[in-house]
Formats: structure tokens, C-alpha cells, sequence
């Protein structure tokens, strides 16, 4: 079959069938753990699924061909390519290529996308990349007549059209499981949702629906203090019952709150969006720091971090712009966001001050790297990319270690705060979503909210008051849309949006 001469229509069944062969041992598992395969339905689901995905691919794959050779082997070979990276990810993450996946990874920047690199990512590569690649490339095609053509076609759309009528019962399951089934078929999870990626973000880039002005109520200085976590997920953080001690330092601390608390979504940019918004939307509406700068608050925004909607303010710090002023070990992680904190709070000249630190403490996969080596409490620790290599025990500890260095950060934003005498202030501590360590075979985040585990959406909401006399309200679960009113509140600012349920202050 290898020969080097070979039919149009011998060849797009080849490569449909390698294409099934190579990259498709995840989406049929992922069949098979959902269907009853025992029951006579299940078995007509199982193999139409196989029959319809040969068939389809070699039917696109026999237009594209039938158009133009060069066009059709350029586009194969970057499918090979491409697939052979998204299996190599569904492999060693668990993930399913899906719309917001597409998004975090062309929001990735390159030193993220470096920790990810293994041999085992070069050998699926070379072995179901390059090797087809070659074939594809060297092997001569030859052309059927136009009269065959059409007649395989006809005859392919209606045998399609058969199968998925004789498969109507099936649909509502199909339907069910659709966002697993697109995210796991090649090449088609990453080229729809690419396509479908580009088209949200063009909607997106409409400009943001302004809110109606607020009001400043009174001179008192006031500064909240708002971190956004990454991937930090509350039942690693000892405040919330963990039975190891990740929070030596904020458990000692006076007038500390914690609240149990959902994100509205498994990923950073739309975790942050729903941190900053006052309510949960679609629409782009004006954020928080936009939305108080506009209205003469002071606002900071510091971050070594990504993926918030676009701020427009005068002060946006990168890790590049603080690293000038820092001096230490510490400069190279997260404490770099602390560098002149309190003196540029009291070098300003306005009375309410809303400062946001982006962190990116507990982004995986290489937690180990993402504190100084003093802070690391738990040993041994999971120093591979391949998460699912290492030991539970060594995964947790490396993770653990990361909300260790989270509380150091939060406890030393508090000592600033207290130092500041005539300010009244508070920090709350929220993160932009939870993040599976292995349970259920998951690792990392972004499976779609609406069946994600309760690991990649339980988050930490911790606050901080200077003022013994400030109270919170008994609140029994909070979500990150708590922040905007929360925030509006403590800085005593009137706004047509403002709402006390959303409130966490008394
Ligand atoms: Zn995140």
C-alpha cells in the first residue's frame, strides 16, 4: 500500500484511517467510559461513531485533494503535526481541546510554553508528526475523472446522511457529550474552536459598555488591597481545615475572615473577568480598576501574570517595570509585586486607592519553580513537567509549597497595610479558579464549569481588615462577582450598580 503511485481515493482513506489510528485512542476511550458498549444500542453507537469519522475525514480530506495537491498535502501535514502535539497534551493533562483550552494556549506566553517541553513531547512529534509527514509529502497522487468524482460524492453524503438518521436515538447523547467528543476529534477540536476562538475575541474586542458614574462619599483614606490567585485551590490552604500547615503565618493574624467561595469558571481570563465585573456576563462591561480610575480613585495594577480583559489605567506594573526597584532572591517570584507597595500608597495624593495584584503563584505544571527554594516546607517535591509521573505525595508537596509562599505574600501585604496609621484598609485574597492534582486522573484546570470537579472551582476568599471595629457579614458562600460591591463599599463610592447583597462588609 506504500507504494509511491497511488489513487486519490485510496490515499484520503489511507490517511483518514492513520489519522483514526494515531490520534484517536483518547476519544474512544473517552466513548467507551460513557457509553453501555454491552447493549445492542451501544454497540450500533460505538462502531457508527468509528465508520462516520473514517468516512467524514477521508470526504474532507478527498475535497481538499480534489481542489489542490499542494494546498491538501501542506494542510495534512500540519494536521499530523498539530495532532501529534494536542494527543501528546490530552495524553500527560487529561485536557480536551476545547475553545477556552484554544485560548490558553495562544494566551500563553513563551516561557510558559518552555515548561512544558519533554522528550516524550519530541518523540510523538518525530513518531506520529514527522514520519507520516514524510509519506505524505513524497506520494504521488493520481487523479480520478470528474464523473467518479461527483459519484463518490453523492454516494459518501448519503451514506452519511443514513448513518445519523439510523442513529436518531443516539443524538440526545451525542449532544450531551458534545464539547468531550469536538475537543478529542482531529483535527477538528483545535480548528474549530481556533476559528470559534478568534470569532468570540473579535466580539469581544467591541468596546467596553461603560457603567454610569459613581460618587466618591467622603475624605477618608482608604485602600483595598485586591490579590487575584492563580489556580489556587481552597482545600490546600490550612485556614480551610487542610491537615497539613500551609498557612503558618495568616493563621496567627487578628481581624482574618475566610468564606467558602465558587469562580465562575475554570480558566484565568474568564475567572478575572468575573473577579472584576459586577456581575457574571458575556458582555464586556466596564471592570473595576477601569471603572475607578474613571471616577478619581487612585489605581495600581501590578502583575506577573496574564489574561485579564484590558485595563485602562496610568499605572500598569509587568514584572519587567518592578524588577527595576527590587532587590533580593525574591525579585524572581511573586514578592516582586510587593516591591515599594506601601510607598507608593503614601506618595499618592488621592484619598481612595484600589491597588490589584495579578500573582501566578500556583500555576502548574511546574509548581516547584514557582517559589524561592527556602520555601520549600514539603520535601520530596514533583520537579517534572509530566505530571502524572510523579507520585501523588511529591505533586502535593511541590503544589502545597506554592500556597506556603502564597501566604507568606498575603501576610507581608498585611504588614504593609498595618504600618499605614491613617489609612483605613483591607486585602482580600480571591483566586481565579481551583485546580485538579491528579483525582479522577485530572491534572490542572479548565474542564468546562458545567462538569468540572469541585477541585478546579473551589476557591479561597480571604480578608483582611486594619480596623477591629470593621465587620463582615456571616456569609455562607461567596463568588468572585462579591469583590466589585465588596470593594465599592469599603472605599465608601455610590454607584448606580452597587449592590448590598453583593456585599461583604456590614
Ligand atoms: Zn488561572
Amino acid at each position: 500500500m506504500l507504494k509511491n503511485n497511488i489513487r486519490i481515493t485510496h490515499f484520503v482513506l489511507l490517511m483518514s484511517l492513520l489519522n483514526f489510528l494515531f490520534f484517536h485512542l483518547p476519544f474512544y476511550t473517552y466513548v467507551f467510559n460513557n457509553v453501555d458498549y454491552k447493549s445492542l444500542n451501544g454497540i450500533i453507537l460505538v462502531i457508527s461513531l468509528i465508520i462516520l469519522m473514517l468516512v467524514l475525514n477521508a470526504f474532507v480530506f478527498f475535497l481538499i485533494f480534489s481542489l489542490s495537491r499542494y494546498v491538501g498535502k501542506f494542510l495534512l501535514v500540519l494536521f499530523f503535526m498539530i495532532n501529534a502535539i494536542a494527543v501528546y497534551f490530552i495524553n500527560t493533562y487529561s485536557v480536551i481541546i476545547d475553545e477556552s483550552m484554544i485560548g490558553n494556549t495562544l494566551n500563553t506566553n513563551y516561557e510558559e510554553s518552555s515548561s512544558f517541553f519533554s522528550f516524550k513531547l519530541v518523540l510523538y512529534v518525530i513518531l506520529l508528526g514527522v514520519i507520516p509527514s514524510v509519506y505524505i509529502i513524497k506520494a504521488k497522487i493520481i487523479n480520478v475523472a470528474l464523473k467518479k468524482i461527483l459519484t463518490i460524492s453523492s454516494l459518501t453524503l448519503l451514506f452519511i446522511v443514513v448513518l445519523v438518521f439510523a442513529n436518531a436515538s443516539n443524538w440526545l447523547w451525542i449532544d450531551k457529550n458534545s464539547k468531550q467528543l469536538g475537543g478529542l476529534a482531529m483535527p477538528w477540536s483545535y480548528t474549530v474552536n481556533t476559528s470559534l476562538f478568534y470569532i468570540h475575541k473579535y466580539k469581544k474586542n467591541e468596546k467596553e459598555i461603560l457603567l454610569p458614574n459613581a460618587v466618591i462619599k467622603d475624605n477618608q483614606k482608604s485602600v483595598v488591597v485586591l490579590v487575584i490567585g492563580e489556580s489556587a485551590r481552597s482545600q490546600n490552604f490550612s485556614l480551610y481545615g487542610y491537615k497539613k500547615n500551609t498557612n503558618p503565618l495568616l493563621s496567627k493574624e487578628q481581624n482574618l475572615f475566610h468564606f467558602n467561595a465558587t469562580s465562575c469558571a475554570t480558566y484565568t481570563t474568564a475567572g478575572v473577568k468575573c473577579i472584576l465585573e459586577p456581575t457574571n456576563s458575556d458582555d464586556l462591561y466596564e471592570i473595576l480598576p477601569n471603572y475607578l480610575y474613571r471616577n478619581n480613585v487612585e489605581v495600581i495594577w501590578r502583575t506577573t501574570n496574564w489574561g485579564e480583559p484590558p485595563v485602562h489605567i496610568e499605572k500598569y506594573q509587568g514584572r519587567d517595570v518592578l524588577k527595576q526597584n527590587c532587590k533580593g532572591e525574591g525579585c524572581n517570584y511573586d514578592e516582586v509585586l510587593l516591591t515599594g507597595l506601601k510607598e507608593q500608597i503614601l506618595a499618592s495624593k488621592k484619598n481612595k486607592i484600589l491597588i490589584v495584584l495579578h500573582t501566578s503563584t500556583s500555576h502548574g505544571p511546574t509548581y516547584s519553580k514557582k517559589y524561592p527554594p527556602r520555601f520549600e516546607t514539603f520535601k520530596p517535591v514533583c520537579n517534572s513537567v509530566e505530571l502524572g509521573k510523579c507520585s501523588q505525595t511529591e505533586l502535593l508537596n511541590a503544589y502545597d509549597n506554592t500556597i506556603v509562599y502564597t501566604d507568606y505574600i498575603l501576610y507581608n501585604v498585611i504588614e504593609d497595610l498595618k504600618q499605614l496609621k491613617e489609612y483605613k484598609s483591607t486585602m482580600i485574597f480571591v483566586s481565579d479558579h481551583g485546580e485538579s492534582l491528579g483525582e479522577k486522573n485530572l491534572y490542572m484546570h479548565g474542564v468546562p464549569i458545567s462538569f468540572a470537579p469541585k477541585e478546579q472551582y473551589e476557591i479561597p476568599f480571604i480578608v483582611w481588615v486594619s480596623d477591629k471595629s470593621e465587620e463582615l457579614k456571616p456569609n455562607k458562600t461567596l463568588t468572585q462577582n462579591h469583590v466589585f460591591h465588596s470593594v465599592l463599599k469599603f472605599l465608601n463610592i455610590e454607584s448606580p450598580v452597587y449592590k448590598e447583597e453583593m456585599n461583604i462588609f456590614k
